[in-house]
């Protein structure tokens, strides 16, 4: 083989790598986009998978099924789509395969969810003192308001603290009442040591979707808030001792909303922060970051 020949194979060899790489590029560059954050995530996560189909997919978002549950995507520009998935305490760590549906597209993708080691409480009850059982009325009202789905955002930015005290419970803490693992529980929010009456504000813009009050059954919860921010984001604040807003009221960031107490079953004073996403209690910590706006 002489020397131009040579050169020939290799030119030509060159030409079907650069054609196979621009094939691959346009496949992927056609098809739907799909991006999954953190890059490592833990237990109690909050998961943002941002979906680009190829082609606009109206009239119905995009939808992502992860162990037989489907969460909605919710518009954030024009042909890009934003979905919220919960991770908790109670799940295990492992894979998760995401199916993620757009009109006639369809992709699959999996996670590696990390383990996290959670705190543990031993609890000692006296016999004969189960503890206050909460009413009825508390529950389906606290439930109606995890299952909010309002389309809009309402948020903007990264959140603020509720409250200046020092945090003295993480969320997450497991518990054990007299030796025994409580398999369903796990500390759904973030406690903070704030003194009677000292402000609870809002941590983002958002709208009063629930204000409850012990006067009204809320045993458990004492007087209490709940915060619509939308796209199945919302708050509630615990054992308030005071309440300055009503539901239906639009709430701006950094607006005081009410005061620390020691309503409902508490040994203390103090403000429970919750933030659920979809119906799930996650750490509400990694949303006083920006990346969720
Ligand atoms: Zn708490």
């Amino acid at each position: 083989m002489n020397k131009s020949s040579t050169n020939y194979l290799k030119n030509n060899l060159v030409l079907t790598i650069a054609v196979a790489i621009s094939t691959l590029l346009a496949t992927s560059v056609k098809a739907l986009q799909v991006q999954v954050s953190p890059a490592k995530p833990r237990l109690g996560d909050t998961l943002t998978v941002v979906v680009t189909p190829d082609a606009p997919v109206a009239p119905s978002n995009p939808s992502i099924t992860v162990n037989e549950k489907t969460y909605p995507t919710f518009p954030i520009a024009p042909n890009k789509y934003r979905a919220f998935l919960p991770t908790t305490p109670l799940q295990k760590p492992g894979t998760r395969l995401l199916k993620i549906e757009a009109g006639e597209q369809t992709k699959q993708t999996s996670v590696q969810i990390g383990d996290r080691k959670f705190p543990v409480q031993r609890i000692r009850l006296s016999p004969g003192k189960a503890g206050l059982e909460a009413t009825q009325h508390e529950l389906s009202r606290v439930a109606e308001l995890k299952a909010l789905k309002t389309p809009q955002k309402l948020w903007n930015g990264a959140f603020l603290k509720p409250n200046k005290g020092r945090i003295t419970t993480i969320y997450g803490v497991r518990r054990y009442y007299n030796g025994k693992f409580a398999q369903d529980y796990y500390h759904r929010g973030v406690d903070y040591a704030g003194a009677t009456g000292s402000p609870v504000m809002a941590p983002a813009d958002g709208r009063i979707a629930l204000v409850g009050r012990v006067s009204q059954g809320f045993r458990v919860h004492g007087n209490i808030i709940g915060i619509d921010h939308g796209q199945g984001v919302v708050t509630t604040y615990l054992h308030l001792s005071r309440i300055n807003v009503k539901e239906g009221d639009v709430v701006r960031a950094g607006q005081v909303i009410g005061a620390v107490g020691s309503t409902g079953a508490v040994t203390g004073p103090h403000l429970h922060w919750g933030l659920y996403v979809q119906g799930e209690s996650v750490d509400p910590t990694p949303w006083r970051n920006s990346k969720f706006n």
